[in-house]
């Protein structure tokens, strides 16, 4: 029995880098690529990332300016591109020579590493082998499995955030046509905190800023966030912004060395070119965080609390020059009540909560009196958390005090990570419906939606554990990994009649089956998609509402590989048979159908003021959103958890 905290022998520990990307970035991104999809394949699949009329980086939502330079794409979405333009395949003869006990026993990373999944697999009950089956077999037996069920809601149609705008538009209409609103996603697990707490708090559940604004404004504040990881081109930005003279802040249990130094490998981010091979040579990049604030785990609501007290004791010390009156009196609410529950609290519940001294509090406090613009960004760190809604308002509180929203270079910045996981919930993956949705989409499709709000994630899992769920489906993502208590889930899926993964890859939640089982294979965003009515195109949303287009440019690594909008198309038509109100064929023959009618429902969760980038549309959103946005703002009175902060 090996004694807690035994370091293998051979595990060596080093000091955490100070520098971040630089060279390494380079290098990690080339051998990633150049191994995985060969020299010719791989560069010209990086020239055509994230470019106009390219394909859209697979990995996470940061958007991509309006001037992209050569290489638009970071360590991470070379990486997840170069995953998916694999050319080797697995198919018949390689589940032919591995038993799903076996595979079982090997992890993603050797799963990953096989290759593209190739042909549709079927594993049938009591078999220890997928199998080759065809697509239209596949369908008749979903379709067959649903329409035996005793409700629709004895089925799951889970998303992952890679999904396009398109397939996922689709996919929702499916389920409600069929009649359930089991539609769990991962922004369950990842921003639902922030959905809720800015539609309460500001009307919109998303980012509030452009691009333009984080790169000009005077002050940035990252909280719970690790760009290097997350999303690393965010750091060119924070560069960019911090050679314009911005502050940066950084709220963190953990100094991240894409906040301490950042070399940026990007040559065209160089005004003056013979800098960047001694960057890079040197591994020396600007330092970015002025300020770190090394936060107590789940102490950041403790951190905003004595952050306004500052700001409130400022404001006393130099009347109506600090707090923005004139905005507060026109575009808030609860003002006075919130001011009332903030001097409730006292500093040492804040230094114990938060971990931190009223003087390292202070100095934060100070760069924001003293800065004219903020945007604040946040990810996982923040959202999950047992208080993630109250601190997440807290953040919008800080900013409404001094107006910081609504207005060029200041708002908010929740970081999304997988690449569409904001489209897909604004096109409608979401189990709850709000009534302009459902009511634009009864009217556009003619058919009455189902009533009754749907399983998020954890519902599902709790349905599949005891039995109300029988159908299990995955438009993607790895269900079994990415939610939280494995072994439940694990017994879950395998208590179903049957699960269903659409997938580019072969992953743990694919081989952890129900009864039956299948793999259904589809297009990777970089491969063509020849449908019906020619070349199609999908699109995605990126975390400021950029709505950008992907297009293939590789043929497709097996004849067998449909995209996901056919396959919602072909299972929807038949599972619902005469049943559906919804011309699939026409939908999956040109997505144009599918954008058309997109707009008559109505963005859910959205105001208006979507963005439609690289040219193929162009709605001056920002302006409109932004003043609903100001016209809608109320501040939330939470005081600290009793007892103070955990
Ligand atoms: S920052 Fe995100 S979207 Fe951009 S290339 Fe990297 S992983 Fe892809």
């Amino acid at each position: 029995m090996k004694k807690p905290h035994q370091i293998e022998s051979n595990l060596k520990i080093s000091k955490p880098p100070d520098t971040s990307a630089g060279r390494h970035a380079i290098e990690g991104a080339l051998k990633q690529v150049f191994s995985k999809a060969g020299v010719i394949r791989g560069s010209r699949g990086l020239l055509h990332l994230n470019q106009k009329g390219g394909v859209d980086c697979q990995s996470c939502a940061w958007p991509d300016p309006e001037h992209r330079t050569i290489n638009e794409f970071c360590e991470n979405g070379a990486k997840a591109f170069a995953d998916e333009a694999m050319t080797e395949t697995i198919g018949r003869d390689f589940f032919a020579k591995y038993a799903v006990s076996e595979l079982r026993q090997r992890d993603d990373y050797w799963l990953n590493k096989q290759g593209r999944l190739a042909e549709p697999v079927i594993k049938k009950s009591g078999s220890d082998h997928y199998e080759p089956i065809s697509w239209e077999d596949a369908f008749q037996l979903i379709a067959s499995e649903l329409n035996a069920l005793d409700s629709p809601n004895e089925a799951i149609f889970y998303t992952s955030g890679r999904t396009s705008n398109e397939a996922a538009f689709l996919y929702q209409l499916f389920a409600r046509q069929f009649g359930t609103n089991n539609l769990p996603d991962c922004s369950n697990m990842c921003h639902e905190s922030t959905s809720v707490a800015l539609s309460e708090a500001i009307g919109l559940g998303k980012a509030s800023i452009v691009l333009e604004d984080l790169e000009t404004t005077e002050l940035i504040i990252v909280m719970g966030q690790n760009p290097g990881t997350n999303s690393p081109r965010m750091l060119s930005s924070l560069r960019r912004a911090k050679m314009n003279g911005a502050k940066i802040i950084s709220i963190n249990p953990l100094a991240e060395a894409g906040l301490v130094e950042f070399v940026d490998p990007n040559p065209q981010h160089y005004s003056n070119p013979l800098k960047y091979p001694v960057a890079l040579l040197a591994d020396k990049g600007i330092p970015m965080a002025d300020i770190h604030l090394p936060v107590r785990i789940g102490g950041d609501m403790a951190v905003l609390k004595g952050l306004m007290k500052v700001i409130l004791e400022r404001e006393s010390e130099q009347p109506s020059s600090i707090l923005d009156h004139e905005f507060i009196r026109q575009k808030t609410s609860g003002f006075d009540e919130f001011i009332n529950s903030l001097n409730k609290v006292a500093w040492a519940e804040i230094e114990f909560g938060s971990g931190l001294t009223k003087e390292q509090i202070t100095a934060a406090a100070e760069l924001i009196v003293a800065s004219p613009t903020m945007v604040t960004c946040w990810a996982m760190g923040i959202t999950q958390h047992r208080d993630a809604v109250a601190t997440i308002e807290d953040i919008v509180n800080l900013h409404l005090l001094r107006g910081q929203i609504g207005k060029p270079r200041a708002g908010l910045c929740p970081v999304r990570g997988h690449s569409n996981v904001q489209g897909d919930r604004t096109m409608g993956i979401w189990e709850k419906m709000n009534p302009r949705f459902r009511e634009n989409l009864e009217t556009e499709f003619n058919f009455q939606t189902p009533k009754d709000d749907g399983f998020n994630t954890v519902h599902a899992i709790a349905a599949m554990r005891d039995g109300r769920a029988k159908v299990f489906f995955a438009m993607g993502g790895n269900f079994l990994t990415a939610t939280p208590d494995t072994h439940v889930v694990a017994e879950g899926l395998s208590q179903c009649k049957l699960t269903v993964s659409v997938l580019t890859k072969l992953n743990h939640t694919a081989l952890t089956s129900g009864r039956t089982s299948l793999i259904l294979p589809c297009l990777g965003r970089s491969e063509i998609d020849r449908g019906a009515g020619g070349e199609q195109f999908v699109s995605t949303e990126s975390t400021m509402l950029n709505v950008q287009m992907s297009k293939g440019i590789y043929e497709p690594v097996s004849e067998h590989l449909r995209s996901e909008p056919w396959i919602v198309c072909q299972l929807a038509k038949v599972t619902l048979g005469d049943r559906t109100t919804v011309d699939w064929d026409a939908m999956c023959a040109d997505y144009d159908r599918i954008r058309e009618a997109i707009p008559h429902i109505g963005l859910h969760h959205t105001s208006p003021d979507i963005r439609w980038s690289d040219g193929y549309c162009g709605i001056p959103g920002a302006l409109i959103g932004l003043r609903q946005l100001r016209g809608r703002r109320k501040s939330a009175t939470r005081h600290l958890p009793p007892g103070g902060v955990h």
